[in-house]
């Protein structure tokens, strides 16, 4: 690991103001940070420590909604009554994260910017764009079988290998962010960039810009959510395939419905697609399967994953029939 400077922040604008300076990170739970600069893949000059800040709280919004502090830890957050009894499709796909321990320190801000889990990433024997711009994707004809299916470019294949994300966007969460010129609110569906010609560039933040919560709208009234997480092992793996749902379901039809994918694209993967094939049509087995091949159009694989395809539309018409049936 090489030497970097370590400062502590008292307060969010003294983050910020900190956070502007080149080659820094803030640092909270460190589970994804600490990893990459022991691996040499990150190496900032100066880490910020952030856990002091007051960010771990969960409080209601005016409208009925959950405000997330950004230090909120995963566990807290999984296990919240109200998220648990209103938001059951993030308590599950946070639950279906990594392991206790590390749910125990890895926070709502963190898990956000969690990096890929491609092996050439965290190699730094390995050309990859992600790391360093402009030197190939060992990726494309390599070990590819954990990587994405949508949302690729011919510079990186990468996948989010988050779970949360995948349910915040079937929330329709929002992403609150403080710089130094201000703060500013960003819909989860626009926070997250697609790799392009520019696969180091992940998200939406500005440099010295920092999360400080991310807001969930009100629950959607009787409606019913949940989260799917296949994977090759049962715990402390990522996700081949994942489905967040949510339905709502009144007399036999669905009026109301949001799915999104995770292990399967760039980016947490919102499929317009197949909830178009869901609102109106009877809540029945023939449409959990149209709704699910519509989610899979599109799909590109790649010379190992093609199997993700298949995977992950028997994913989403298994978890919208799972969901359908709290109805
Ligand atoms: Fe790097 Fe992306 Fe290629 Fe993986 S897929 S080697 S992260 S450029």
């Amino acid at each position: 690991m090489q030497p970097f400077a370590f400062n502590r922040a008292a307060d969010v604008a003294q983050a910020v103001k900190l956070g502007g300076a080149a080659s820094t990170r803030f640092i909270a739970g460190g589970t994804t940070l600490t990893d990459l600069m022991k691996l040499g893949v990150e190496h900032p000059s100066q880490v910020i420590d952030i856990n002091r800040l007051p960010l771990a709280q969960v409080d209601t919004t005016p409208s009925g909604g959950l405000k997330i502090g950004a230090l909120v830890r995963n566990s807290d957050l999984a296990w919240h009554l109200s998220v648990k009894q209103h938001y059951p499709v993030l308590s599950q796909a946070l639950l279906a994260g990594a392991s206790g321990q590390l749910r125990n320190m890895a926070t709502t801000g963190g898990n956000l910017l969690q990096r890929t889990r491609c092996m050439y990433f965290r190699d730094n024997l390995s050309p990859c764009n992600k790391r360093e711009p402009g030197s190939g994707c060992a990726a494309i004809g390599g070990a590819n079988r954990t990587l994405a299916v949508f949302g690729a470019s011919e510079q990186c294949i990468a996948t989010n290998p988050s779970d949360m994300n995948v349910a915040l966007m079937a929330l329709e969460a929002q992403v609150h962010i403080q710089g130094a010129s201000g703060a500013r609110v960003v819909p989860i569906h626009e926070f997250f960039l697609l790799p392009g010609s520019t696969p180091q560039v992940e998200t939406v933040l500005k440099p010295g810009e920092l999360i400080t919560h991310v807001e969930l709208p009100a629950p959607v009234a009787d409606a019913h959510s949940g989260y799917l997480k296949l994977r090759d092992r049962a715990s402390y793996e990522f996700a081949l395939a994942s489905a967040a749902v949510l339905l709502r379901v009144r007399n036999g039809r669905v009026e109301q419905a949001r799915v999104a994918l995770g292990g399967v694209g760039t980016v947490p993967w919102r499929s317009p697609a197949a909830e178009q094939a869901l609102v109106g049509a009877p809540a029945s087995p023939a449409t959990w399967q149209a709704a699910a091949e519509a989610a899979v159009r599109g799909a590109k694989a790649q010379s190992e994953n093609g199997f993700k395809i298949e995977l992950a539309k028997r994913c989403v018409a298994h978890q919208l029939a799972t969901v359908a049936a709290l109805a």
